[in-house]
C-alpha cells in the first residue's frame, strides 16, 4: 500500500528541470560553502538541487522578494547536509516559507514550578515541523552568505532538525549510517551537550549558544550548522562531535579536509 502511494506521489511530483551552468555557477560563487565540493559531489548536488525545486512549493510571506536564483540558493544549503546520505531525507514535506526578516510565532510557555501555561510570542530566524514547512528568515540566509565561515548557518540548523525528527521524537540522534553506532553517537552528543550546559550555566565562553543548551536536538541542530560553516573551529572544541558529524555527513573522507 505504502509502495502504491509513494508510486503514485512520484508520478505526480513534477519533474525536475535541470539547472543551467550559468545558474549554477552563479550560486556556488554565492555560496562559499559550496566550493570545497569536488566535482561529482557538486553535481550530485545539482541534481538534488533540481528535485528540492520540483518538490518543494517556495511562498513569499509578509513581502519578501523571492527570485528563481533565491530559491536555488536555499536548495543547495537545504541538500547539502544530505549530499552523501540520500535525497530522499528531504521528502515528506512540501513548502519553504520565506519571510523577509526575523518572524513572529505564538508558542505555548508551560512553566515548570507553577504548572501555568501562558501564551508568549518568540522572535525566530528558523522553525522546522516534522512533515510541515521549512520556515525560514531571508536577512539571516544573507547574512549566513555574507559571512559563511561564522559558525551560523540557519538552512543547515532548520535542515538537522527535519533529519532529527525523521525517527521519531526530536532527540538529537538522526538517522545513523551503518557503522556509526546509536550508542556511540549518543554517549559522545550527551557528553558534549552536558559540557556545553556546564559552560552557559557558569557564564563561561562556549563554541556553540546558549540556546543550545536549551535539549539534545537543539544542541545537535547548532553543532551541525557550526560544523557545515567551520568544520575547524567545531573540531578544535569539540573534536569526538566533530568526527562523528564527519562520519555521517561525509562518509570516506579525510578527517584533516573535513
Ligand atoms: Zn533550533
Amino acid at each position: 500500500m505504502f509502495s502504491l502511494l509513494r508510486r503514485l506521489g512520484d508520478a505526480l511530483r513534477p519533474r525536475p528541470e535541470p539547472i543551467s551552468d550559468e545558474r549554477w555557477q552563479a550560486v556556488v560563487t554565492a555560496c562559499a560553502l559550496l566550493q570545497p565540493l569536488d566535482a561529482p559531489q557538486s553535481q550530485r548536488l545539482r541534481e538534488f538541487c533540481a528535485r528540492f525545486l520540483a518538490d518543494k512549493q517556495f511562498v513569499a510571506l509578509a513581502g519578501a522578494e523571492l527570485s528563481a536564483q533565491r530559491c536555488l540558493l536555499i536548495a543547495a544549503q537545504a541538500c547539502l547536509p544530505v549530499l552523501e546520505l540520500d535525497y530522499d531525507y528531504l521528502r515528506g514535506w512540501y513548502q519553504v516559507l520565506v519571510y523577509p526578516d526575523e518572524f513572529h510565532m505564538r508558542n505555548e510557555h508551560h512553566d515548570e514550578e507553577t504548572g501555568v501555561v501562558t501564551d508568549v510570542e518568540d522572535s525566530r530566524i528558523g522553525e522546522a515541523w516534522d512533515y510541515g514547512p521549512l520556515v525560514l528568515s531571508w536577512a539571516d540566509i544573507e547574512h549566513d552568505l555574507a559571512d559563511p565561515h561564522s559558525g551560523y548557518n540557519v538552512i543547515i540548523h532548520e535542515i538537522a532538525h527535519k533529519l532529527d525528527m525523521r525517527c521519531g521524537a526530536a532527540n538529537g540522534i538522526p538517522p545513523l549510517p551503518p557503522g556509526l553506532p546509536r550508542s556511540e553517537w549518543k554517549r559522545t552528543f550527551q557528553q558534549a551537550y552536558e559540557a556545553h550546559q556546564a559552560a552557559v550555566d557558569a557564564g563561561e565562553e562556549a563554541l556553540l549558544d546558549a540556546d543550545a543548551a536549551e535539549s539534545p536536538d537543539e544542541f545537535f541542530a547548532h553543532a551541525a550548522e557550526a560544523w557545515f560553516s567551520n568544520p575547524a573551529l567545531v573540531a578544535a572544541a569539540m573534536p569526538a562531535v566533530a568526527e562523528l558529524l564527519r562520519r555521517l555527513f561525509r562518509p570516506g573522507r579525510d578527517p584533516a579536509s573535513a
